[in-house]
């Protein structure tokens, strides 16, 4: 078993982005962050983002609101920044708090500074295989793993254990398209599956995300396997004997002895995810100017 370091891979290319934006940008991009109510996560994985984006060079703006913001605020300040040509990329940082509608917010952002690739247009070009345009960052991040070890997913049989717009679906789309990252064969699998395993033990590659600590377990997988792991679950206190700690959706110990390649958590694909985000905010950059 070999470990897919998302860690140092994730280093590596906000490095690579750095240079690249030094060299190449005419002005910072900038990325705005709309960060609604207190809860405690979000502040955490903004605050990270944030990092990540002065590392390499991207100008990064938090808009915090309480969760007594309206709907209407919302949309105004997503106008403004739409309207801002200084603003290279939008992100509202997710979930909101009930009653504002997630996805009429999230689609109000310009799809031309949709970073999270939220919006309908980017969601249609992606399933159009159109490249020219701005992808979710976590797919975007596991096959960028892939390409950086080198692991072909082509004629490979993925099967991917979770079927949300953020994560299944949309790496599933990327890694049926035509071409050099694409070419697999994909089973989605979700909560009404049926006989989970039998169909998890076929796969070359297994992607797990669904949200549940520790769930796919050795006899799930086949010998060989490549597992990419993209659950993060925070195992409280006390629970399993444990100290309060982050694992993921894979029984690490007992399927690393087990597969060919394997992500760690924390690690793996989750600052993957965090320089995709970078990388789609150049993108967007270059892409207005
Ligand atoms: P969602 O809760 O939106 O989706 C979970 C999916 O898993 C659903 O499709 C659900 O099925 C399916 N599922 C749940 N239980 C089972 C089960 N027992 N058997 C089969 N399928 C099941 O989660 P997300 O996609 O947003 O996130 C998944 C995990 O990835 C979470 O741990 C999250 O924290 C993590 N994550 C990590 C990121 C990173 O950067 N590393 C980024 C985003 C998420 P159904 O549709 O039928 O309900």
């Amino acid at each position: 078993m070999a470990i897919l370091d998302g860690k140092g891979v994730a280093a590596q290319l906000r490095e690579e982005l750095r240079q690249e934006i030094a060299l190449h940008a005419v002005r910072p991009p900038r990325l705005d962050v709309i960060l609604v109510g207190e809860e405690v996560a979000s502040s955490i994985y903004v605050k990270g983002k944030v990092a990540a984006c002065l590392e390499v060079g991207i100008e990064a703006h938090v808009h915090r609101h309480t969760s007594e913001v309206s709907q209407r605020e919302l949309l105004d300040e997503i106008a403004d920044l739409n309207e801002n040509p200084f603003v290279d990329g939008i992100l509202v940082q997710l979930p909101l708090p009930k009653g504002i509608d997630e996805r009429l917010v999230t689609w109000a952002v310009d799809p031309a500074k949709d970073v999270d690739g939220f919006h309908p247009m980017n969601r249609g070009k992606l399933l159009l295989g159109e490249e020219r345009a701005l992808f979710p960052c976590t797919p975007l991040a596991v096959s960028e793993l892939f390409a950086r070890y080198a692991i072909s997913t082509q004629g490979k049989h993925v099967v991917i254990v979770g079927r949300s717009d953020v994560v299944g679906k949309p790496l599933a789309v990327l890694l049926l398209q035509k071409g050099m990252r694409g070419n697999a064969t994909v089973t989605v699998a979700h909560s009404f599956t049926e006989d989970l395993a039998s169909l998890s033990v076929q796969a070359d590659i297994l992607v797990a995300a669904l949200g549940r600590p520790r769930f796919i377990t050795a006899p799930m997988v086949k010998e060989g396997a490549v597992v990419i792991d993209v659950g993060i679950n925070a195992l409280v206190a006390g629970q399993e004997g444990e100290r309060r700690k982050i694992v993921g959706d894979v029984d690490y110990v007992e399927v690393a002895k087990k597969c060919s390649w394997i992500t760690p958590v924390p690690g793996g694909v989750g600052p993957m995810t965090i320089a995709m985000l970078l990388s789609n905010t150049w993108k967007a950059y270059r892409s207005h100017l």
